[in-house]
């Protein structure tokens, strides 16, 4: 018989200090019947400490394709499923994207207990802008010609950009980001939540120098201020295009002339007389 109370539950954990665990998550935890997780050695820790015994289930990259399956008709059949992932929360560079994707696909009950996660943690104390951000996860271990055309992708964008980085390749993506992005602000966030936690900061010519230094060890985030040159450069014909979308989509005049005048670092009589020109066209 098929009990219709099954349900997927992605559970963020902490990404250090166990304390960081939230008491819904607790209570998931406690009440699922099976627990998904990455490395059972890692989920095993997290959960003797909060005295929790489960069935745990190994969904791992490279074999995400073959386990979703299985996991989803035991949420179908009436299981309550947990999906964690080493730290943080699952689906954030990890294969709990796969999973979840499963889940909707084939119509079964979602939930998410939220919890820490180290994209967010590193940008709320890089000290760099949070109002616009575009994560990139990990840079890819491929050749530098790719490696390059990704990072040339990204050199325009204007929100503080975030990369999760690891202790063997930190220089060299340094270096490469350096020579790609030109330099700019940014901060290293290390260990976040643990006892060696650090947070770096300076332009990313200083960073590369404490790199060159001495050897940081540990999880890291990267965060890197967003491309200021451009936004210096937008032409009054660019500025009017924005202009004209934004008026398309409902907002008003005054607010969208004052909005890109305020993101893109441009004069607002400029852009007002601009406007101008262009209705007695
Ligand atoms: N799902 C996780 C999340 O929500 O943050 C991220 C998983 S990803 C496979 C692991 C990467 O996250 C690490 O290589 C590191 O870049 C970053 N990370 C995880 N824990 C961290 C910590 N305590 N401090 C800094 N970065 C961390």
């Amino acid at each position: 018989m098929v009990k219709d109370d099954g349900c997927l539950y992605l559970v963020g954990t902490p990404i250090g200090n166990l304390e960081d665990i939230s008491l819904r998550a607790v209570r998931i935890l406690g009440e699922t019947d099976f627990i998904a997780c990455e490395d059972t050695r890692e989920t095993l820790k997290l959960l003797n400490h909060l005295g929790i015994s489960k069935k745990l289930i190994s969904y791992q990259k490279y074999s995400e394709n073959e386990k979703k399956s299985y996991l989803i008709d035991l949420v179908e059949a009436g299981n309550k499923v947990s999906l964690v992932s080493d730290a943080g929360m699952p689906g954030i560079s990890d294969p709990g994207e796969i999973l979840v994707k499963e889940a909707w696909g084939r119509g079964v009950r979602v939930e998410v207990i939220p919890g820490p996660s180290a994209v967010i943690s590193g940008l709320v104390i890089s000290g760099l802008s949070t109002t616009n951000f575009y994560f990139h996860g990990f840079l890819p271990k491929s050749k530098v010609k790719e490696r390059e055309a990704v990072l040339s992708s990204l050199k325009d964008i204007r929100a503080t950009l975030i990369f999760y980085i690891t202790p063997h390749s930190i220089q060299k993506d340094l270096q490469l980001l350096l020579k790609i992005l030109g330099n700019r602000n940014g901060a290293i966030a290390r260990e976040l939540t643990k006892f060696y936690e650090e947070v770096i900061r300076g332009t990313l010519e200083e960073l590369l120098q404490v790199v060159e230094s001495r050897t940081l060890k540990g999880e890291m985030v990267l965060i890197l201020e967003g491309n200021q040159v451009t936004a210096k450069v937008m032409s009054l014909e660019e500025q009017y295009k924005l202009y004209q979308i934004m008026v398309g989509s409902g907002i008003n005049s005054k607010e969208a002339i004052k909005t890109i005048s305020t993101d893109y670092n441009v004069s607002k009589n400029k852009l007002y007389e601009y406007i101008l020109e262009k209705k007695e066209e």
